[in-house]
């Protein structure tokens, strides 16, 4: 049981007076503030602020931090996101003086190392996508997808193609997609899928014509197929002169397995955060790098970081040069914290162990699959990817129960909930993503404790959860209107 003062404000424990520190006066003259700015530039009342000693505001925010679920507490199958284990190496990394102590305005010659880095990862990137350049600028997936758009737009200009300007996208694709169309300048048109998950060729080949900018595809989809005819689509796609995208949020799957570039992908986003492991969850920060095939690579934001013979200067540089290049998207280097997690994840693993990783991840959520199906079913079939959509539309029709009251009831139980109502294509969906680091215990339990939710009474889970801080809040309110601030 939370007890329930953890929530309290700062400010509703605040004592006039009350301090963590008090520091000697000061033994030195100083001018009043007053006279070193100007009027218009000061503050016309002293701002309010809790006053507490240390103690309060250690337990306020070690408090604070139960509350909420994270991998390294709890079992966190959230499908689509991939919230596997960080590994603590990678940590270390990061947080490494000459890593953390950089300042990227240092000259490039004083940063060769970290610039060297950078140049791997674009490097590994390429290799595993099976696409040739790299940006690492996109600061997360979403943009990564917004950056490649852009960079496709400046292609077809280029070309004399700019009629260009359907961007097809599956009924099951993540939110993102139709909106960085969207936010690209292109129209998005929505490609029918079948309730086995994949693509529907008729659907496809009607809204295919000569406009086609891009297509836009999760492969495996966020059903958790590998769509079956992703050669055939590509071959169509490339046909009519559009270009192929591949979200790359699920590589979780398919990595050393098989390559976006080799089966028909022109670009491509990662997410690092998901596929390698940086640590994301409340939102950030993430990075979405992308690769590009090569008639794609003088459009590629810039600098990109590049390698040159000694005898030319510092051996890594950035490279400013394309004059095709859409511009930055992002400040210096994209989020480098997140790059340097992805290269320990990278080199630790290797190129076998990069493969074992999706191998375990595939088979992890068979397992789950087959112990979840019995009681949840699972519309897309006997077999899946790095994850599943459970679905449960029969709970709902025969005793009332939602996905919904389902994922607020595995709080009480110590799991976070799984990606619920997406994709929209599956009624009541569940998706979970077990991920390659859990152990089979933790999946056997987790299935008995789904199991036994499902035999609870409708009563219990509407309500739940019951043993969390906050209940149920009104989410749309809250997502809408959050009180982030002490109003009185
Ligand atoms: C997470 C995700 C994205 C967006 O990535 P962010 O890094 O969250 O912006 C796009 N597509 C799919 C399928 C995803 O799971």
């Amino acid at each position: 049981m939370r007890n329930h003062n953890d929530s309290q404000l700062l400010f509703d424990i605040s004592k006039p007076g009350r301090r963590a520190t008090r520091l000697p006066a000061c033994d030195v003259p100083v001018k009043p503030v007053a006279e070193l700015l100007p009027a218009a530039s000061l503050a016309a009342s002293t701002p309010e602020l809790p006053e507490l000693a240390e103690p309060q505001v250690v337990r306020h925010f070690t408090n604070l931090s139960t509350l909420n679920m994270s991998v390294d507490t709890h079992f966190y199958p959230l499908g689509s996101c991939t919230m596997k284990h960080n590994p603590k190496r990678n940590e270390r990394a990061a947080s490494l003086p000459g890593i953390v102590d950089l300042h990227p305005y240092q000259p490039e010659e004083s940063i060769q190392g970290m610039l060297q880095l950078l140049y791997k990862v674009q490097e590994y990137l390429c290799e595993i996508s099976g696409l040739p350049a790299c940006s690492l600028q996109p600061a997360a997936g979403a943009h990564g997808e917004l950056t490649a758009l852009w960079v496709a737009h400046a292609y077809f200009k280029d070309n004399g193609q700019a009629h260009r300007t359907k961007v097809l996208v599956p009924d099951n694709a993540h939110g993102t997609n139709p909106a960085s169309a969207a936010m690209a300048g292109f129209d998005t048109v929505t490609v029918k899928t079948l309730i086995t998950g994949a693509v529907d060729m008729e659907d496809f080949r009607k809204k295919l014509d000569d406009n086609i900018a891009v297509f836009m595809i999760t492969n495996p989809n966020t059903v958790g197929v590998f769509e079956p005819q992703i050669g055939e689509i590509a071959a169509e796609v490339h046909a009519r002169g559009g270009l192929m995208y591949l979200d790359g949020a699920n590589m979780n799957a398919i990595l050393g397995i098989s390559r976006p570039g080799d089966f028909g992908a022109d670009m491509q986003h990662y997410n690092p955060h998901k596929t390698f492991s940086g640590p994301h969850g409340g939102g950030g920060p993430g990075a979405g790098p992308i690769c590009v095939a090569e008639k794609l690579r003088p459009y590629l934001p810039a600098p990109v970081v590049a390698k040159r013979s000694a005898s030319e200067g510092a051996e890594y540089y950035l490279d400013y040069s394309s004059t095709k290049s859409i511009g930055r998207v992002r400040s210096f280097f994209g989020n480098v914290g997140v790059l340097v997690r992805a290269y320990c994840y990278i080199r630790s693993h290797g190129p076998d162990g990069l493969r074992r990783v999706s191998e375990q991840a595939v088979l992890n959520a068979n397992y789950l699959l087959s112990r979840v199906k019995h009681f949840l079913p699972v519309p897309q079939g006997e077999r899946c990817m790095h994850e599943f959509v459970a679905s449960a539309k029969k709970l709902k029709t025969e005793r009332g129960v939602t996905a919904m009251d389902i994922a607020k009831r595995l709080l009480d139980f110590g799991y976070h909930a799984p990606t619920i109502y997406f994709p929209q294509t599956v009624p009541e969906a569940l998706m979970c993503e077990p991920t390659e680091t859990e152990s089979k215990e933790t999946l056997d339990a987790f299935a008995e404790t789904l199991f036994r939710i499902t035999e609870e009474s409708p009563e219990l889970l509407h309500e739940a959860p019951h043993t969390t801080a906050i209940s149920r809040p009104d989410e749309v309110t809250a997502a809408r209107q959050p009180t982030l601030c002490h109003c009185g």
